[in-house]
């Protein structure tokens, strides 16, 4: 296994910030670790050694890059990707570069994405009973998974369409069904009866349909222990860094910084205020950094007087409202001296505590993380 890293040495390590005439302006980077991303898949298969680990990668591996993250993935072991669209299962296909994987979308089947289903070698996730009639007129012999809603009420087979294939499993004859899939609504609040209400519903699906395998868990499902881990998992957040269930133990290492450069610093004095609507004002002394990375880059505009970088180790909060651009940070207590170019951190193992700062989940920032950031791929483990 790949050994984790701290935040401060990713940083360290990736530091080219020497004042120097011949510099280009200085860019923030997005630098994603692919080695942390197969350690936090490898944990995941510690965790539940008796399933197969399956990976989400939809959205474009979480915003990450699927080009790149999804080979990685696929060298650590993994032969089980899951996406939302037909598009996403063809660039999955492509990033798999000839490695064998299934891949399933998890939108349903369409019929017109036929072709393309057949051109990459998709597998439709099938959400109600209509789309298997389809599925059954149009192209039996394709491989798909059945999706049962078990107390989601998203997507999937809901309770009547359930019963009346369960009362008639002749509706599966000569359809190739790899897996059968439910989701759970709450797995994050390990607590919530629902958990133990969908486990029970899905146990019931699982013994009428015999020798599929079956898959239940989320990254959060996970951790909820072996009960909810049948056949195969269904981790996302979790490869990427995430906190599955904010507010208990994570074995998951951060694999996603932000290194955004100081362009620009200054003293403030008492009753001096910072950015636009002047929404910070300062009550004493403080020297400020206008950091090179804004909302345009993902940084939310909610980050603004509540969320923080890093220096070193020192945090340093960000001050009033984060432009399209720019953000200010307070480097007052850094005890180094910062000149222009320095890189200040942003996310890192501070992922959960910055969502929270902007009332929001880190699924949804990485999801929106810019297409401007210079984007860094620390290289992937060798492969197995
Ligand atoms: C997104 C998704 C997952 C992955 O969820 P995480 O919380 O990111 O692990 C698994 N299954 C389904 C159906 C999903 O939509």
């Amino acid at each position: 296994m790949v050994p984790a890293r701290s935040s401060a040495t990713l940083i360290r390590d990736l530091k080219t910030h020497t004042p120097d005439e011949t510099r280009a302006e200085p860019a923030p980077r997005l630098i994603i670790d692919l080695a942390t991303i197969q350690s936090n898949y490898a944990k995941i298969r510690e965790l539940a050694p008796g399933a197969d680990a399956g990976a989400v990668v939809k959205a474009n591996a979480y915003g990450l890059g699927a080009t790149e993250i999804v080979p990685a993935l696929a060298d650590a072991g993994c032969r089980t990707f899951y996406v939302a669209h037909t598009q996403e299962g063809r660039e999955a296909r492509a990033a798999l570069a000839g490695r064998p994987a299934d891949i399933y979308v998890f939108n349903g089947f369409w019929p017109a994405e036929l072709p393309a289903l057949r051109e990459a070698e998709l597998f439709p996730v099938i959400n109600e009973l209509a789309q298997l009639e389809q599925l059954r007129d149009q192209a039996p012999d394709l491989p798909c998974a059945l999706h049962f809603d078990t107390g989601m009420n998203r997507l999937g087979l809901g309770p009547e369409e359930t019963d009346a294939l369960i009362a008639d499993p002749a509706r599966l004859d000569a359809i190739d069904v790899r897996q059968i899939m439910s989701h759970l609504a709450c797995a994050d609040e390990p607590v919530y009866p629902l958990n133990a209400l969908q486990l029970k519903r899905f146990r019931r699906v699982r013994e009428a349909f015999p020798g599929i395998p079956a898959s239940l868990s989320n990254s959060a499902g996970v951790l909820l222990g072996p009960d909810y881990h049948f056949d195969v998992l269904r981790p996302g957040l979790a490869l990427y860094g995430g906190v599955p269930a904010p507010g208990h133990d994570s074995p998951f290492e951060p694999a996603v910084e932000i290194d955004a450069p100081v362009l620009q610093i200054r003293e403030l004095r008492p009753g001096d205020t910072v950015g636009y609507g002047a929404t910070f004002q300062a009550d004493s002394p403080r020297r400020i950094a206008t950091v090179a990375a804004g909302y345009a880059d993902g940084l939310l505009r909610a980050f603004g007087n509540g969320g923080y970088g890093r220096i070193g180790e020192t945090r340093v909060p960000i001050l009033g409202r984060v432009s399209m651009d720019l953000i200010g940070v307070d480097i007052t207590d850094v005890a180094e001296t910062i000149a222009p170019g320095h890189p200040v951190c942003f996310l890192g193992g501070d992922i959960e505590d910055m969502a929270d700062s902007a009332a929001t989940i880190s699924y949804e920032f990485l999801v929106r993380l810019g297409l401007r950031f210079h984007r860094i791929y620390k290289p992937a483990a060798e492969r197995r």
